[in-house]
């Protein structure tokens, strides 16, 4: 199924969405004992899903805006770097990576970092280019896992039972900063560097380990890879993350770029004001985001 966080009649409104995207159920109206935001939906999940059907019409979505789906996470995004070995290579290679060891060709363990739940902004939304700290803005097309089940010491082989299900992100960097702080946080986490959406599709409606991650600019396309690329794959992520953070419902990971950044390119290609950032991931969505001012 999938779910959305909307604005509808000036009210945030969860939804459950057609698979045409076309038309949209309220959730409360499905659901008229639940309260609360996606984040609470997840973590109720097993004790609403039976009601989450269609029911009636549906109302038109282009009635509505479609928001981050996650708008308010609990805590920071998990994000992984380096996660496909093109990608590793080009970063690298670049020099805009303060953190690869000399002739390191793939991180020996999964390069965890994170981003502040406040850069998190929903599709359509223009994304800030804060020009008093950065020139070179770039963007990654990411695989969002959602955690569904929490868990401590989650093993591999029961990782994807942990699985929610999937949505789009695309990991917005400040390359300068990424680069001058050597530690990513700053240059990953300016506020809007998070775009995230359009919806949350549950794991039943696609295999995050076999799925296309493709991103075009401006029409061009840039990013054309599948999750099978990934270095370290989602129940390795999983297992290495909980083994000493227990994972909450509604925790999101965002799985790692492939190759076809803007830095990828020589000279570098970094975005500028009025660029369309277009990231197609295959059953879960489109999100598109234009730089903003
Ligand atoms: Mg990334």
């Amino acid at each position: 199924m999938k779910l959305a966080n909307l604005e509808f009649k000036g009210t945030k409104t969860l939804a459950l969405v057609d698979a045409n995207d076309s038309v949209f159920w309220p959730i409360a109206d499905l659901v008229p004992e639940f309260e609360g935001d996606m984040v609470q939906l997840v973590q109720s999940f097993e004790k609403f899903k039976g009601d989450l059907r269609p029911r009636g019409e549906g109302r038109p979505l282009s009635d509505a805006k479609v928001l981050a789906p996650i708008e308010q996470p609990r805590r920071n995004i998990f994000c992984v770097g380096k996660n496909y070995h093109e990608h590793a290579a080009e970063f690298q290679n670049s020099g805009f990576d303060s953190s690869a060891k000399d002739g390191e060709h793939a991180p020996e363990a999964p390069v965890i970092f994170t981003k502040p739940a406040s850069t998190v902004i929903g599709p359509g939304v223009k994304i800030p280019r804060h020009t008093t700290v950065t020139s070179q803005l770039d963007y990654e097309a990411e695989l969002g896992v959602v955690i569904g089940k929490g868990g401590r010491r989650i093993r591999k082989a029961d990782a994807m039972d942990h699985v929610f299900g999937y949505t789009v992100i695309n990991d917005f960097t400040a390359r300068d900063l990424q680069k001058l702080h050597r530690q990513w946080f700053i240059g990953k986490s300016l506020d809007g560097f998070c775009p995230m959406g359009p919806y949350l599709v549950t794991a039943d409606e696609a295999d995050g380990q076999n799925i296309d991650v493709k991103c075009w600019v401006n029409g061009e396309l840039r990013q054309n890879s599948n999750t099978r690329q990934l270095i370290f794959d989602i129940p390795t992520l999983i297992e290495t993350l909980s083994a000493g953070i227990e994972l909450q419902p509604g925790d999101v990971i965002a799985t790692g770029t492939p190759a076809g950044v803007g830095i990828g390119f020589n000279p570098p290609k970094f975005l500028q004001q009025g660029d369309v950032i277009r990231i197609e991931i295959q059953n879960v969505g489109v999100l598109e985001n234009e730089v903003g001012e």
